[in-house]
């Protein structure tokens, strides 16, 4: 039996309960080598909701040439019937949203981009383009009663182009939300973020009058930033943050990113903050653990390691 918690020790002013946005079998899974059957995805997904994750990210709706690690959305969908969770889906088109809606998907994301580099690069278009393309997403979307979660990729640093300066990042921001996302997550897609960074972006956001309770943040652990970045974010008062069951995937157009923030690692720290998440640490490292035997290799999740080698 896996066990072992920090002392909860809350400091003030930080929001009392937080909320998960799991993505590991989403963000995490198709940026792994090895293609994972489907029947294990079902199983992965239903464990990590038995852990007590509310959200969790489930696939995509992407061309399944372009991720095949994914390419079977639709016979997954059905296998997760009976999960309580929320499960979003990412949607990059109109076909994409064709093919979740006829599925009875309840919540989608989109994928933009901050910077024009990563638009070309992962989307072969411009930010003005791709902002074109998903306003008859989000709409139709809406129209149809589902929530809608606009994802902004390299808000901290572009490979391409270096550094990303605020005002940039909140004015893409800002049209996302016009568009009709109902919450927006930043992403540190290579991870370079710091944490007086993290507050730049955030207050810089809260100038433009875009609500802290519409952010998420998402990011990712290269150089080892992330829950110090991640700590910035709930003393601003970000309340919603993502997070992959024990940091599987990176990014595979950036080719330097790895290392999406282990929701593990997050828990650790969440609990020891006292802030409640409703998940069981101990269940989700099972879980963890679970997936690596199938995927053949180690998590690189700190907290997956520590924990899991108290078994022995
Ligand atoms: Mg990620």
């Amino acid at each position: 039996m896996i066990d072992g918690l920090p002392m909860a020790v809350p400091e003030p002013g930080l929001p009392t309960r937080v909320r998960i946005h799991e993505v590991g079998p989403r963000d995490g899974l198709q940026n792994e080598k090895t293609v994972v059957p489907v029947e294990v995805k079902a199983e992965f997904i239903r464990r990590l909701a038995a852990a007590g994750l509310d959200t969790v990210e489930a696939t995509s709706f992407v061309h399944p040439e372009w991720v095949p690690q994914l390419a079977d959305a639709e016979q997954l969908m059905p296998m997760l019937d009976g999960i309580t969770a929320r499960l979003p889906v990412l949607v990059p088109n109109a076909r994409g949203l064709d093919r979740a809606l006829a599925l009875g998907v309840r919540e989608i994301a989109v994928f933009g981009s901050a910077t024009e580099s990563f638009a070309k690069a992962n989307l072969n278009r411009t930010v003005d383009e791709s902002l074109a393309m998903f306003a008859p997403v989000v709409a139709t979307a809406r129209e149809a009663g589902l929530r809608v979660r606009g994802y902004l990729s390299m808000c901290f640093g572009d490979p391409w182009e270096g550094a990303v300066p605020v005002e940039q990042v909140v004015r893409v921001s800002r049209r996302l939300l016009d568009l009709g996302c109902d919450e927006l997550s930043l992403g540190d897609t290579i991870g370079v973020a710091t944490p007086g960074h993290v507050t730049a972006l955030l207050t810089g956001l809260g100038a433009a009058g875009i609500p802290v309770e519409r952010l998420a943040v998402h990011f990712h652990d290269t150089y080892g930033q992330a829950l110090a970045n991640t700590l910035a974010a709930l003393r601003y008062g970000v309340t919603t943050v993502d997070a992959s069951a024990g940091g599987l995937g990176g990014c595979p157009y950036a080719k330097s990113a790895t290392g999406n923030l282990a929701t593990e690692d997050l828990l650790w720290m969440l609990n020891g903050l006292g802030i409640d998440t409703g998940v069981d640490l101990g269940l989700l490292t099972a879980t963890s653990v679970w997936m690596a035997d199938r995927l053949g290799r180690p998590s690189p999740s700190r907290t997956v390691r520590a924990l899991s080698h108290q078994e022995h």
